[in-house]
């Protein structure tokens, strides 16, 4: 007797901790999957799960739930970046640090990078390249061991030789080797299969390639076609039997349309895009991912003498000025839009910039606020937990001063960052 009443003591007690829940008070709320602001809503937290969403400013209901006042504020889901390099952040001296740099280095930095990001209400980010290190980076934080955004990674980006992510580009004749398909170096069908069931192996949660040339890679052009139709079939073949999607670099108009053709998710920058490829991504369901911010730090940093190589000053100065042109163009012509910023090639926790970047290039505050969040949620299959205020959803709430609808610059500096249920910036 005495041990069934421990056990029921024992059971009430559980009970009422697991019933320990977090009201959270919110003078406007964005409903993302509506496109409305709300007033006035209570959003109860139980767990890393968001439980309801009440209408009017409800008391908690017990002694050991805790409330959070955001009336003041407009409340929003975590916003997601599909674009960003957690390893790595721009500076002078970067080409040398791939010499001088160890990954424990590169590790250690990223801790940093990763934190930023995460208190500039980025809650949920795609790595789109690094050394590997952004795989350990993202389980630490699944782990809880630091703090950052919940992340989905490429691992290694792959390329073709001499290609925008070859690792020995620029090198001298003893260090450049010969990187194959481990490397995340591709050139035949039968690498395509191997690079990326390597990716598979090393963690990876999706697959990047290198479509055409790039900007701040150490090589000649910014945009020619790397690799051959049948190479993006086989890497997108491959990909589907693992869950991967697969995105792709693409300045230049042939190889993004080779990408295209091959069935891949998102197009990453899109500089010299044509209509035949807006209307091809249209039919194809391809995301463009704009990141505008990038093409305006390449262009400021290529007026700095030394600042990059001299192969890339060029190149910097004619792609850089015309991504936003570009994101104009395509998102009037209604080619689906991916929130994301290639973070790392500017400052990590400036994120947020984006926003007033496609704004001003023509689109609704609103929509911008969506291909940040459900969007995003969409193409990384969280739909139904990512990218939502509402009931099941995962508890990642940020808020900002005032209305983004109103003023979308507000995003550049948020005030409150939930992660799972986790309070990490509350001023
Ligand atoms: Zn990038």
């Amino acid at each position: 007797m005495k041990r069934l009443f421990t056990l029921i003591s024992a059971l009430i007690f559980c009970l009422t901790i697991s019933a320990q829940e977090i009201y959270i008070h919110a003078g406007k709320l964005v409903d993302t999957k509506n496109g409305k602001i709300l007033n006035d809503q209570t959003i109860i937290i139980s767990g890393n799960k968001i439980k309801s969403v009440q209408n009017g400013f409800l008391d908690p209901s017990s002694a050991e739930d805790s409330l959070i006042d955001l009336k003041n504020k407009t409340v929003l889901p975590g916003l997601t970046d599909m674009h960003v390099h957690l390893e790595s952040e721009t500076n002078p001296s970067k080409y040398m640090q791939r010499f001088t740099n160890n990954p424990a280095d590169d590790a250690l930095s990223s801790v940093g990078f990763a934190k930023k990001t995460l208190m500039a209400g980025f809650t949920t980010v795609r790595d789109l390249g690094g050394s590997g290190v952004n795989i350990a980076l993202r389980d630490a934080i699944n782990k809880g061991n630091i703090n950052g955004p919940r992340i989905f990674t490429a691992g290694k980006s792959l390329a073709t030789t001499g290609g925008h992510a070859d690792p020995t580009n620029g090198m001298n004749n003893e260090m450049i080797g010969d990187p194959g398909p481990k490397e995340g170096v591709v050139n035949s069908v039968e690498d395509a299969r191997k690079a990326v069931r390597q990716r598979y192996k090393n963690g990876a949660d999706l697959i990047k390639i290198t479509a055409t040339g790039g900007v701040l890679s150490v090589a000649k052009s910014s945009s020619n076609p790397q690799f051959f139709d049948e190479e993006i079939e086989e890497i997108v073949k491959t990909a589907k039997d693992y869950g991967f999607h697969v995105a792709a670099h693409a300045h230049g108009d042939e190889g993004m349309q080779r990408a295209v053709k091959a069935g891949v998710t998102t197009i990453e920058h899109g500089t010299l895009m044509s209509e035949e490829t807006m209307d091809l991504m249209k039919k194809n369901g391809a995301y463009l991912v704009p990141t505008i911010t990038a093409g305006k730090e390449v262009t400021e940093k290529a007026q700095i003498e030394n600042y990059y190589p001299e192969l890339v000053v060029p190149k910097a100065k004619e792609i850089g000025p015309k991504i936003q042109n570009t994101f104009s163009k395509a998102y009037k012509r209604g080619v689906p839009i991916a929130f994301g910023t290639d973070a790392g090639v500017f400052k990590h926790g400036e994120n947020g910039k984006e926003f007033w970047f496609m704004v001003e290039a023509g689109m609704p505050e609103m929509e911008a606020i969506q291909v940040a969040t459900i969007v995003p949620a969409k193409i990384l299959n969280m739909e139904k937990e990512s990218g939502q205020i509402a009931s099941g959803f995962y508890a990642d709430i940020i808020a900002v001063d005032e209305d983004p609808t109103q003023n979308i610059k507000t995003l550049e500096d948020v005030k409150f960052v939930m992660k799972e249920g986790k309070v990490f910036k509350n001023e």
